[in-house]
């Protein structure tokens, strides 16, 4: 059996530092923010090569409050992908903006640059590119044409933990960036958590505000705010699982090479990477035109593989009301009837990366016999 990834296996493996860490946390009694929180906002931020970070309960909120940081609101509106996660449109409905989709690029997924300068209208405030599976979005590209517009860039950094394109890391590329620690990203919590990362001090101050009621001091409300503020536990918890994520990352690297290699030259898209970037590899997703079949191949040979997405948002219920309908991202909808995402976790083993590539494998050949 292979799953899509094994949180137990992590959990069981960093049990006894966990533990000491929400051991300190009980005996502080310091459970909301805190010097857990206060620590890692400090940790994560270098790792990002970003000056400030400010720790959320969830890469949701990041978004919401990196757009209001950013000015979004009624009346504007900001650019993102129909190919990403409901949270990267849903939050900038929440900031009372209206999302603006341009298609995304067949080969990395990512947010197609050439099609970015026509959906700029007066309106337009900020440019939401998603670093999706874990590849940076084309950052040069899309920050030469927000420049010449004046518009600020939010990296959706959910997805892309450690992450870097030409030496630089995903958090450090935009004016904002946005993580997720949602228990299955790369570097996941013990439950919700987010962060918004920058190098801007007024953005800063901005966003500790929105995260926390907009106190400016205790019970003095500056501005109209939220409760976004994360635990002191899973600041903790960030803590120990961020020692590891460098070693993480380069077993998810390993293993994805292991796949580009042993699957080359069968009828199926391999996850393509761009000059500069270093992939981290959330996902690794294939696209293949039997998709449907090969995935229920693999589930019989008790391989967990997941379609990673298998709607676009332009083109589900809940965002009807941005007007979009069939045939609008021809890229983005074809992607969602091929493409499949095959396990990769940092545990996994290179036995089944094997099998995995034997199941796949044994697909293929059954299905050019059969022609
Ligand atoms: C996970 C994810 C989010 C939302 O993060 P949560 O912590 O689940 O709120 C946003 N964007 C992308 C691309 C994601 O993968």
């Amino acid at each position: 059996m292979v799953p899509s990834l094994d949180l137990k296996a992590q959990t069981a493996a960093l049990r006894d530092e966990l533990n000491e860490a929400i051991a300190r946390v009980l005996s502080s009694a310091q459970f909301v923010l805190g010097p857990e929180v206060a620590a890692f906002e400090e940790e994560f931020a270098s790792l990002c090569g970003a000056a400030y970070g400010i720790a959320v309960n969830s890469g949701t909120s990041a978004l919401h409050l990196a757009l209001l940081a950013a000015g979004a609101g009624p009346g504007d509106e900001v650019i993102t992908v129909p190919f990403t996660f409901a949270a990267t449109v849903a939050a900038i409905g929440y900031s009372g903006a209206r999302a603006r989709l341009i298609d995304v690029d067949p080969a990395t997924f990512c947010l197609d640059p050439a099609k970015l300068e026509a959906a700029i209208t007066p309106r337009t405030k900020a440019i939401v590119p998603v670093h999706l599976f874990g590849q940076p979005a084309p950052m040069d590209e899309i920050l030469a044409i927000a420049r010449r517009h004046g518009l600020t860039v939010i990296e959706d950094a959910a997805q892309a933990h450690g992450a870097s394109l030409h030496g630089r890391p995903a958090g450090s590329l935009g004016d904002l960036a946005c993580f997720s620690f949602y228990p299955g990203k790369n570097l996941g919590a013990c439950g919700e958590g987010g962060f918004v990362a920058t190098s801007d001090p007024k953005l800063r101050d901005t966003l500790r505000l929105l995260r926390d009621w907009g106190q400016d001091r205790k019970y003095h409300h500056a501005i109209r705010a939220f409760n976004y503020r994360m635990d002191g536990i899973q600041g903790a918890i960030l803590r120990v699982k961020l020692r590891h994520l460098g070693a993480w990352t380069a077993r998810r690297r390993e293993l994805a090479a292991q796949y580009q290699q042993a699957l080359a030259g069968l009828d199926l898209r391999l996850p393509a990477v761009r000059p500069g970037a270093t992939h981290v590899y959330h996902l690794f997703t294939i696209q293949a035109h039997h998709r449907d079949a090969l995935q229920r191949r693999l589930t019989a040979a008790g391989i967990e593989a997941r379609i990673v997405y298998p709607y676009p948002l332009h083109l589900q219920p809940a965002f009807a009301d941005l007007g979009y309908g069939p045939g609008d991202f021809p890229v983005a909808e074809s992607l969602c009837g091929r493409v499949l995402s095959l396990p990769l976790y940092p545990e996994m083993t290179g036995l089944q990366v094997d099998s995995v590539v034997a199941a796949v494998r044994a697909f293929y050949d059954q299905t050019h016999a059969a022609r």
